[in-house]
């Protein structure tokens, strides 16, 4: 069965008397291993769908399944514990935190889990150094070039080992060359952890490459070639 399942969703904002209508029925299933690349124009609703996905907003109508679990009647506190184990997230800025390290950005999310410190630092280092940034543990953010900045983002969003990824234009910032090793930094994780993926781009080559393209057409998913 699929890691999630997004089964009629519907979504609506409020802009004045004005209602948006964003997603109207959209439907989505992806499953463990696969990469899918979410491409569509600005305003079409992609955050929204990725945030709704990962239980950071409610959805109007419809219900999002994680591993077969319907997550709409979910209290706060169990949506909070399934985010934090089942769902890593990576946008398009990297909001790590400046005064801390590469690698104790890697170590928060896995110690409010309540792993010892010295694991988390164990895991955070190895993550890191599996991306490439062995030599960058102890830089702090403002020290690290932006592909480095996005790839212990990436390391982080992986900490508790999630079964789902969700990113938001993760190469939006970057130039085509640091994009590519962004990219395949993403596809190392997602391959070797056999997680599900969806990955919002506007980059047509990275999303030639991954397993599936989807768009956001009137508030419903469409698969593309
Ligand atoms: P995308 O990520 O594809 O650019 P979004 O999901 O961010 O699209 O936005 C879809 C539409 O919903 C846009 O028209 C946007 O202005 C509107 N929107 C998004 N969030 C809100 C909100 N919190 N309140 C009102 N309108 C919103
Ligand atoms: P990448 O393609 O992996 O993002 P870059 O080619 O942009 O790397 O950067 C090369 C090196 O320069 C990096 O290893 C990084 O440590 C260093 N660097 C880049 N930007 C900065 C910065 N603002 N401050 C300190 N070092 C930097």
């Amino acid at each position: 069965s699929p890691v999630v399942f997004l089964h009629q969703i519907e979504r609506q904002y409020r802009q004045g008397d004005v209602t948006l209508d964003v997603l109207k029925g959209a439907e989505l299933a992806v499953w463990s291993g696969q990469m899918v690349a979410l491409i569509a124009p600005s305003g079409a609703g992609k955050s929204t769908l990725l945030h709704i996905a990962g239980l950071l907003e409610h959805q109007d109508a419809g219900e999002v399944y994680i591993d077969d679990v319907p997550t709409s009647n979910l209290s706060d506190t169990e949506r909070t514990r399934i985010r934090r184990n089942e769902i890593g997230f990576v946008y398009q800025a990297h909001h790590l935190l400046g005064e801390f390290t590469a690698v104790e950005n890697v170590m928060l999310p896995q110690m409010i889990r309540g792993l010892p410190k010295h694991e988390a630092q164990e895991r955070g280092a190895e993550l890191l150094s599996y991306l490439g940034l062995k030599d960058r543990l102890t830089h702090r953010p403002a020290e690290l070039s932006g592909g480095e900045q996005q790839r212990v983002a990436i390391a982080r969003a992986v900490a508790n080992a999630p079964r789902l990824l969700l990113a938001d234009e993760p190469t939006g910032n970057l130039d085509p060359k640091t994009s590519e090793h962004v990219f395949r930094a993403l596809t190392q994780l997602v391959r070797a952890s056999r997680l599900a993926a969806v990955i919002a781009t506007h980059n047509l080559d990275i999303a030639a490459r991954m397993d599936r393209r989807v768009t956001l057409k009137d508030g419903r998913i469409l698969e593309v070639e």
